[in-house]
């Protein structure tokens, strides 16, 4: 594909998915003369799945590169560090990265606003059924209610259960369940001090737990325990939120204050969910169609990098998209570039998982003497993590690839 915009007018593509990395990807497509159509299976947008999340300097980049660094984190508050904490409140060590705290749905509906106002297209209650790349430059996806959209290339930007993956790889792996449950909340509680910007984050004796008052008073925060086998479809969605916060609350009753505190004075809804993740696909493409983001290699949310991985992918595609030539090569390229550090960062998320929920007493003491070490070891991976950059700029080395 040529660098030069007005020579790439003529390519349309259709993105599946408007979550985090659908309109990113949408954005920076348009900035080489790319028209995407976002078809979003949710018959209207939805900004309050998931709570809230970190982003890493790692995505924030990406936002600044694209100029929507402002819009984005306008809702966010800074974490200035981690502190970690055993069940008694000791200190065990921190992480002095900064990240910035935002509701998932601020970060959502800010991208899906922005990609409006930009002038791109997105159509809801298109639910994709189906995709089929019947040649070099040419992709038909299929919808729910019937329709079918054509493009000389289709990514799926459609999250960790994409059914653009099930369509081009009916044999690929299934998402793995880690062995986690997640949970998380606001709420606000006068008692609580303000955290000064610090993120805690406590590994107690059933459980992990983290939260940092914002200067609104807010108070966010997250839970993690072990349960080893996958609660059946719908179990979770059958406890109340009453049973859940007295399980949480029995869970952390022997860790330091304000833990049972924050839990009590909880009266909003509980997020509760088994985490999952999506190590490693054999490959992320065929033919003209193309996996990014969770779609391809969904982590958990142990080291905070979901929707910054999603925004490098956008960003790495789109220069891809514009540096090499021939649709399949593009996403090669793609693959090859984007592969090793992702599944890496999978991996570490995991470990980082495993260590926040002992299942039994031993397990527990082997874990906190070992906690220095890991903490140690922890807070140079994020180092490497975080300081990843990609130059929009810079054009993509081609030669590389063959
Ligand atoms: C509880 C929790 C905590 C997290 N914490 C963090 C964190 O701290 N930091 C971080 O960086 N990340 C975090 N994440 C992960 C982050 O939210 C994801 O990695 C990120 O949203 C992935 O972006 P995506 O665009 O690939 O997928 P998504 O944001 O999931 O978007 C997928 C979109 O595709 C749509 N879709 C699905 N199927 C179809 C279909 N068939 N047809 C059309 N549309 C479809 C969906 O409705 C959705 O809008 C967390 C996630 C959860 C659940």
């Amino acid at each position: 594909m040529s660098s030069n915009p007005s020579e790439a007018s003529d390519q349309k593509a259709l993105l599946i998915g408007c979550g985090v990395a659908g309109p990113v990807l949408a954005m920076f497509l348009q900035q080489i003369g790319v028209t995407s159509i976002i078809y979003e299976g949710r018959p209207q947008p939805r900004d309050d799945a998931g709570f809230f999340l970190n982003l890493a300097a790692n995505g924030t980049n990406v936002l600044e590169t694209l100029g929507v660094e402002e819009q984005v984190l306008k809702h966010g508050h800074l974490s200035e560090k981690i502190v970690f904490q055993n069940h008694a409140g000791k200190r065990l060590g921190e992480n002095q990265q900064e990240t910035v705290l935002l509701k998932r749905g601020h970060l959502t509906k800010a991208l899906r606003e922005e990609a409006l106002e930009r002038g791109i297209t997105i159509k809801f209650g298109k639910r994709l059924t189906d995709v089929k790349s019947s040649h070099e430059d040419m992709a038909i996806a299929y919808f729910d209610d019937g329709t079918e959209a054509h493009g000389d290339f289709v990514v799926g930007c459609d999250g960790i259960h994409s059914q653009t993956r099930k369509s081009i790889f009916p044999d690929a792996p299934e998402p793995e369940y880690t062995g986690i449950i997640d949970s998380g909340a606001f709420t606000r509680n006068e008692s609580v001090p303000p955290s000064d910007g610090i993120m805690q984050m406590t590994f107690g004796v059933n459980g992990f737990f983290g939260y940092q008052k914002v200067p609104t008073g807010e108070i966010y925060w997250f839970e993690n325990h072990e349960r080893p086998q996958a609660p059946r479809r719908r179990e979770l969605d059958e406890i109340s939120r009453s049973q859940w916060k007295d399980k949480l609350l029995g869970l952390h009753e022997r860790d330091h204050e304000p833990i049972t505190e924050i839990l009590r004075s909880t009266d909003g809804d509980i997020g509760k969910w088994p985490v999952y993740d999506l190590p490693s696909l054999p490959t992320w493409h065929r033919d003209t169609v193309c996996l990014i983001g969770d779609a391809a290699h969904a982590t958990s949310p142990h080291v905070g990098q979901g929707a910054s991985l999603a925004m490098e992918d956008a960003i790495v595609l789109a220069k891809c998209l514009r540096d090499v030539e021939g649709v399949p090569d593009v996403f090669a390229a793609f693959e090859a570039l984007r592969r090793e550090r992702v599944e890496a960062i999978v991996k570490i998320s995991r470990e980082t998982g495993n260590q926040k929920a002992p299942s039994n007493v031993i397990t527990r003491k082997f874990r906190d003497l070992a906690l220095p070490f890991f903490l140690k070891r922890g807070v140079e991976s994020f180092e490497q993590i975080y300081s990843y950059r990609v130059d929009w700029d810079v054009p993509t080395e081609v030669g590389k690839f063959d």
